[in-house]
């Protein structure tokens, strides 16, 4: 019986895919799908369908379909189309009702630290390199540990899952407590061991935390389809080249992608110039750093020069305008960058240095922030940043043929919106809505590898009273300690 149903399966995912070509897709489908398999109708008994007014599903067309549907089987789709076809092939097990609700592949979220949640508040309004020096790196040596990941991280995945985000790439410390929660939560993730050359809250240097990153890739690749373990070495002012080098044959060992902070503030690049003798990017080419997969955050300053080595290389650039705007690290060169050809994704960077981990927010900020920049209103469109929040993002840190778009045969992606907010009466154009109005609250059910993780705004794979009791517990003693830090640092100051 199974092979049976495996064949059903298989014919309507290859009906599927005329069904969600733009050409064809609002013209009713039924008819094809009798000729093709004619046995099958109403009789294939799937995991879910979601509905919604539209389906948005981030295609090579950008197609919609009004009143459509997405039929999951097995964490797959099977088949996406006009809801009354869909309804009429498939019965579920469960179904999410469309009334006002827009359908769209989940968010990617292209770099995080997300245990940082904990860390969120606790220093502001100061610029990148006071803040990481003075502040984050110490008070992540006094206070993080595998608990302290684990919470934050719990309490990360809460709000990015609340948010509408179902994948995130993430860099932080005690990856394999990372693993475990996303593991256990739903999400999908790519998880990087953090390499950095001083003393850190899992290791004593780039050698120790090369090897320690070994192991947990040898941990987890493989374990479970929705985590990729990969490297983080942190920056080009964290690590030497021989480091990083050394990094990047650890990941190419292990055919994985390295996430990392590249040409982030100015003085990256002066830092770059001084100690290399050549901007921030030009050094790692030169290295070779990009003979394998790389997945950049923030590329605030690339030179022009630069710009056309990024996209020979393939290199992913995740721009994280609230962060780059919050620290004043500078306006990235979007629009030049996706002229030339470079994946550019999304990202929210940490909680302690955004403060918060909305997608929404970066979408609308990513497009607001190039049009005032160019001076042209033009740039950036809202579909443009759509794109880069979902098959753009999944691009640009290479998992696009998985994840990214509502496709059959793509794993279960999937979030509903809701349209019912009073910002969202009269709705004109779904993709202006959803860019320039929707926030992270209008998200009502989310949808990872099929599984329902939040469905109408109850999350199901996580105890949210339990996170925030040991959230609360825990920020109490960092808040003990930061207290009389900063009354420290303020007597310093105040002594100069
Ligand atoms: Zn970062």
């Amino acid at each position: 019986m199974k092979s049976i149903t495996f064949c059903f399966i298989f014919v309507f995912s290859l009906f599927a895919v005329s069904a969600c070509d733009p050409g064809s897709s609002s013209a009713p489908a039924a008819d094809n799908a009798d000729e093709a398999a004619p046995a099958a109708a109403n009789d294939a008994t799937i995991d879910l369908i979601i509905d919604g007014d539209h389906v948005l599903t981030m295609d090579a067309d950008r197609s919609i379909i009004q009143n459509g549907a997405v039929a999951i089987n097995n964490g797959v789709i099977v088949a996406v189309g006009p809801a009354a076809d869909i309804h009429a092939q498939y019965s579920a097990r469960e179904t999410l009702a469309g009334t006002n609700r827009v359908v769209l592949p989940g968010l990617v979220n292209g770099h995080s630290h997300a245990a940082m949640t904990l860390l969120r508040g606790v220093a502001d309004d100061l610029a990148l390199m006071d803040w990481l020096t003075n502040y984050i790196f110490p008070a992540e040596v006094e206070f993080v540990d595998s608990e302290f990941v684990r919470i934050g991280t719990e309490l990360a995945c809460w709000e990015m899952i609340r948010g509408g985000t179902t994948t995130f790439v993430d860099m932080y410390y005690y990856p394999d407590t990372i693993a475990e929660v996303v593991d256990q939560c739903g999400m999908r993730a790519m998880i990087s061991a953090t390499v950095i050359g001083q003393r850190s809250p899992d290791a004593e240097g780039a050698d120790d935390s090369i090897s320690k990153g070994l192991g947990f890739i040898d941990r987890w690749q493989g374990r479970n389809p929705r985590i990729t373990p990969i490297f983080g070495p942190h920056a080009n002012y964290t690590l030497d080249a021989e480091q990083l080098a050394a990094t990047r044959r650890a990941a190419m060992q292990h055919n994985v992608p390295i996430s990392i902070h590249m040409a982030e503030s100015p003085f990256e690049v002066e830092y770059a110039k001084e100690t290399y003798g050549m901007t921030s990017i030009a050094m790692f080419e030169s290295i070779g750093f990009f003979e394998g997969p790389t997945i950049a955050a923030h590329v605030v300053w690339p030179t022009d020069d630069e710009i056309p080595v990024l996209a020979k290389h393939n290199v992913g650039v995740i721009h994280n305008p609230t962060s780059n705007m919050k620290i004043a690290s500078g306006i990235a060169p979007i629009t030049a960058m996706l002229k030339a050809g470079v994946h550019v994704g999304l990202g929210t960077d940490g909680a302690a240095s955004n403060n918060d981990l909305d997608m929404w927010e970066e979408m609308r900020l990513a497009s607001l922030l190039q049009k005032v920049d160019r001076m042209d209103p033009e740039v950036l469109p809202a579909m443009t940043v759509l794109s880069m929040a979902t098959i753009s993002g999944a691009t640009a840190i290479g998992l696009d043929k998985t994840i990214g778009s509502i496709e059959a045969g793509k794993q279960a992606d999937i979030i509903q919106v809701a349209f019912e907010d009073v910002h969202h009466v009269p709705t004109y154009d779904v993709v202006s809505h959803l860019v320039y109005v929707t926030d992270e609250q209008d998200v009502a059910s989310v949808v990872v590898d099929g599984q329902v993780l939040m469905h109408e705004h109850e999350l199901r794979t996580l105890d949210t009273a339990r996170i925030r009791k040991e959230a609360t517990a825990l920020a109490a003693d960092i808040q003990r300690a930061l207290v009389t830090r900063n009354n420290n640092n303020r007597g310093d100051k105040n002594g100069d």
